[in-house]
């Protein structure tokens, strides 16, 4: 462990994996630590807000795998964020990959209540093909992504397994696999499953455990985390505009970062975690000298898509009591996808589901619905009135009741977020593993020089766990062990 290590270290950007970061080095014994944060607050695609009385999260929400190999779950668990359920060993030890068993209520767009066994067909023949995406491509069979894979699947197991079924089965089934499908869209932020590839898929790793939420904000770990910092190590609406490494006017340190504002700030080392989508739009400006060839490959084959979500509030449920998630089912679809077509008629079809959103307030009625890809991209750049007209209209087809009005909706817009701009990444087409290593590789490769100038933790750089708050979380521990280590 290092001892009062005064070496500068500057860290851009104050989400999860930033304060990961300053947490390992201050209680590792680094006293020179600083945050710059663009925006006014902690949490970066943490945070929590609300709808009326009821608690919202407009970023994460879940901890996926809350067990003890999860540093999510394990903190939130030491901070008594969680409820009792998820701390019981039995939620821990169940292996449910991506899907948590909730109680559906299945709804189709002519206001039919449908009976959950009946979708059985279609759930089990989703879960079956996604299970059994293959991790390598051979000769014989190469799909161009998962997209392609789950089509032809679906075309081979359907002509015999749904063979015997009637037209009006066979239509509503295709719409609840059209529904899940979408919904796999926003697991991934992506805009299809055909804009995933099939290898890079496999990539990312599930942990044991019934996924569950925080039951008073998940912004509550961040006000736990930054409550052990010292005070004044973030700077609030602090944009860095520049990162100049490799800086050879300053004889002491070997990193300079401009603000925004002007201010310069002189530094050993950079830890860099701003969002994939910031990085995207704005590596040219941000890094001088640019980044080297490898890096910005990295960072354009590595996908960040658009995923939103919807809050809609109601004076009375109009699902069952005991109901955890909604499907809506389209049964005029007549072939298998996962977007529509004329997305400024048709954008509200790419949603597929909504959460009851658990609240301990009685009488709160919230569901949160789901959208992805350039349908999400085009419904953030409607005017709120007519996502309010849509989304009404979308209920009142579904439930059948017509009279039935939200009394609140809101709706988030995380691609107009300037200093995030998308969502989380996933495995774009032609992504792999290496592009992962490449993209959390310390700068400058170059072994003569000044090393440990500029490194790079956020979501984006976890090869397994990216797209995920544990995988922020360990990114930024990384790199913070890393300086350790050096210092060491
Ligand atoms: C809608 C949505 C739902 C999600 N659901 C889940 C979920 O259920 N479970 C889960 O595990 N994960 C979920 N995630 C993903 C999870 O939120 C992220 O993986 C994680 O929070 C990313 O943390 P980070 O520190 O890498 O990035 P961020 O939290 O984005 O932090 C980066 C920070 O950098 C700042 N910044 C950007 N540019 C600059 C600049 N130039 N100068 C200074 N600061 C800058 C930003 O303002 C931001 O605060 C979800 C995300 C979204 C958007």
């Amino acid at each position: 462990m290092a001892e009062n290590v005064d070496a500068k270290i500057v860290i851009i950007g104050c989400g999860i994996a930033g304060i990961a970061a300053a947490h390992r080095l201050v209680k590792s014994g680094f006293t020179n630590v600083r945050i710059l944060e663009a925006t006014g607050r902690s949490g970066g695609r943490i945070k929590t807000g609300r709808l009326g009385n009821t608690m919202i999260e407009m970023g994460a929400a879940f901890i996926h795998g809350p067990s003890e190999e999860n540093p999510v779950f394990c903190l939130a668990r030491d901070y008594n964020l969680l409820d009792p359920k998820s701390l019981t060993p039995e939620n821990q030890a169940v292996d449910v990959g991506e899907d948590p068993p909730l109680v559906p209520n299945w709804f189709t767009s002519s206001g039919q209540k449908l009976n959950p066994d009946d979708m059985d067909p279609a759930t089990e023949l989703f879960h079956v093909i996604l299970d059994n995406t293959p991790e390598s491509t051979t000769d014989k069979q190469s799909w161009s992504s998962v997209g392609d894979f789950v089509k032809s699947e679906f075309q081979r197991q359907t002509a015999t397994k749904w063979k015997d079924k009637d037209k009006h089965t066979r239509q509503v089934l295709l719409g609840a696999m059209n529904s899940m499908l979408k919904e796999e869209c926003f697991a991934s932020a992506t805009h299809s499953l055909e804009d995933l590839d099939l290898i890079g898929f496999s990539m990312y790793l599930s942990i044991k455990g019934v996924d569950c939420t925080f039951p008073s904000g998940a912004e509550g770990l961040i006000s736990n985390l930054m409550s052990e910092l010292p005070a004044n190590l973030v700077s609030y609406s602090r944009p860095v505009r520049c990162i100049h490494w490799s800086y050879s006017e300053s004889e002491e340190n070997a990193v300079m970062v401009e603000c925004e504002d002007g201010e310069k700030i002189n530094a050993d080392h950079v830890i860099v975690t701003v969002p994939l989508g910031y990085l995207k739009n704005h590596h040219s400006t941000l890094f001088s000298p640019p980044l080297p060839a490898q890096k910005l490959e990295s960072i354009q084959k590595i996908g960040f898509g658009t995923c939103d979500k919807i809050h809609v509030e109601f004076e009375s449920p109009w699902w069952d009591a005991d109901c955890e998630i909604i499907y809506l089912v389209w049964d005029d679809e007549e072939d298998i996808s996962d977007h529509v077509s004329d997305i400024s008629n048709n954008w509200v079809r790419k949603i597929s589901s909504f959460n009851v959103v658990k609240s301990s307030k009685s009488g709160s009625h919230v569901l949160c619905g789901w959208i992805s890809g350039h349908e999400a991209e085009h419904m953030e750049t409607l005017p709120e009135q007519e996502v309010r007209r849509s989304i009404t209209e979308l209920i009142r087809r579904f439930s059948g009741d017509l009279t039935i009005t939200p009394t609140r909706i809101e709706c988030t817009r995380w691609l107009h977020e300037p200093w995030t701009l998308g969502s989380y990444c996933h495995p774009a087409i032609g992504c792999s593993a290496q592009n992962f290593k490449d993209m959390m590789e310390p700068l400058p490769t170059i072994e003569k020089q000044e090393p440990l100038q500029v490194m790079f933790a956020g979501e984006a750089t976890h090869p397994s766990y990216y797209s995920t708050m544990h995988g922020a979380l360990l990114s930024g521990r990384r790199e913070a062990d890393r300086l350790i280590s050096h210092y060491s």
